[in-house]
């Protein structure tokens, strides 16, 4: 078989997968793997995980798309979950985290079209990403996903990701303009990068004097990635409006953009739509997998786990000529290498049996599943210890 009929957008491994289960994955030659890439902080509760199996496979029996003509209690079920945990109040569903991204800034622009401004501007941050429709494209900062994409929308302003004083400088510069500051609590793609301690809550504190919406793309970090549902938890602060996808549906696509009442009620029938959003299959998918991770108590395993893991990489990579910085926050951890290492994913897999990701070229990044254990997590640090050499 060969991949000539797929558009060449990617440049998979010599690998594939045909079975999972829990942490594990098998290839079709049989042999076994840890994972410590979860389809790309997707697989969170695991692969396999009985409960999941079982919603999918009841539903599918009973019903899988009606429309949004009609109520859908699930749907309504995981609005409520989802609000419950996060303080905010309604929920547009959508497919993917792009589309939830660009109904969280749909609902910017409406937000500054109700205050009268005509060229609404927002905040972005250096290295973000947050997906590849063009809306989104345009609030991301990553050379090549946009290369060739352009003329890019211009109400987009650039800040770097943890300075306060930029923002501060921008409100200055832009003045009644600005609507919103969209960022990533923690950025993934852009290199597994924290703000400072206290970043987040000087944002919030900006954003209500100024009265800007803050938007949080959770889409990485949320449903339990860092040891909390959210990551904005760590501070203390609730945003405006968030962004989610990935995890909650655990490989089913859904994606959701959960706003405060005030910001919410700037939708009106017809204002915003989508066919498949919120369908009963992905939402009571998606209403599982909270399930699994309140009741399996992953959001502790994962904040230990990755306390563990960091602990564990720092003692195992000291002095490595290679290893400029090791970071993360709860199983969520990059490794920033002084230089690009060729085949590493590759050889950490065959090699050592672990499945690790590497982003913008240089920086290791493990996003295992929140159910693993000690064992597992020696796994990760001698695979990476190995592969590194
Ligand atoms: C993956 C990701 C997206 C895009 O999600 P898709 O489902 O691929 O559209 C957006 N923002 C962040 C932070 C992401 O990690």
């Amino acid at each position: 078989m060969t991949a000539a009929c797929l558009m060449n957008t990617y440049k998979p491994l010599p690998l594939s997968f045909v079975r999972g289960e829990g942490a594990r994955l098998w290839d079709d030659s049989g042999r076994h793997y840890l994972d410590a890439v979860a389809g790309v902080a997707v697989t969170n509760v695991g692969h396999s995980h009985p409960w999941i199996v079982s919603a999918i496979s009841e539903q599918a029996g009973l019903l899988l798309h009606t429309s949004n003509h009609y109520r859908i209690d699930w749907q309504q079920r995981l609005a409520a979950k989802l609000t419950r945990l996060s303080g905010l109040e309604q929920v547009f569903f959508n497919n993917s985290g792009a589309e939830a991204n660009e109904t969280a800034l749909k609902l910017a622009r409406l937000y500054g079209w109700a205050k009268g401004i005509e060229q609404p501007l927002v905040l972005v941050m250096e290295n973000a990403f947050h997906g590849r429709t063009l809306g989104t494209l345009s609030a991301s900062d990553n050379g090549a996903v946009r290369l060739g994409y352009q003329p890019m929308s211009g109400e987009f302003v650039k800040v770097p990701f943890g300075d306060m004083d930029a923002i501060k400088q921008a409100a200055r510069t832009y003045g009644e303009r600005i609507v919103a500051v969209m960022l990533e609590p923690v950025q993934g793609e852009g290199g597994v990068t924290l703000p400072p301690p206290g970043y987040l809550k000087a944002v919030r504190a900006h954003c209500s004097q100024n009265g800007w919406l803050m938007i949080l793309d959770e889409i990485q970090t949320g449903i339990g990635r860092t040891g909390r549902w959210f990551a904005f938890q760590h501070e203390g602060i609730v945003p405006d409006v968030m962004t989610l996808a990935k995890a909650l549906g655990n490989g089913i696509p859904i994606g959701a953009c959960l706003a405060s009442a005030a910001v919410a009620r700037l939708f009106t029938p017809g204002s915003h739509g989508s066919t498949f959003g919120g369908n009963p299959l992905a939402c009571r998918v998606g209403c599982t997998v909270l399930d699994i991770v309140e009741q399996q108590g992953l959001l502790n395993n994962a904040a230990g786990q990755g306390e563990r893991l960091l602990a564990r990489l720092r003692e195992a990579l000291a002095g490595h000529p290679d290893v400029l910085q090791i970071r993360g926050l709860g199983l969520m951890v990059g490794i920033e290498l002084s230089r690009p290492i060729r085949d590493l994913c590759l050889t950490a897999a065959q090699e050592h049996g672990v499945l690790i990701n590497v982003t913008r070229g240089h920086t290791i990044r493990l996003l295992p599943p929140l159910i693993i254990d000690e064992a597992d997590v020696e796994r990760i640090v001698s695979a990476v210890v190995g592969a590194l050499g």
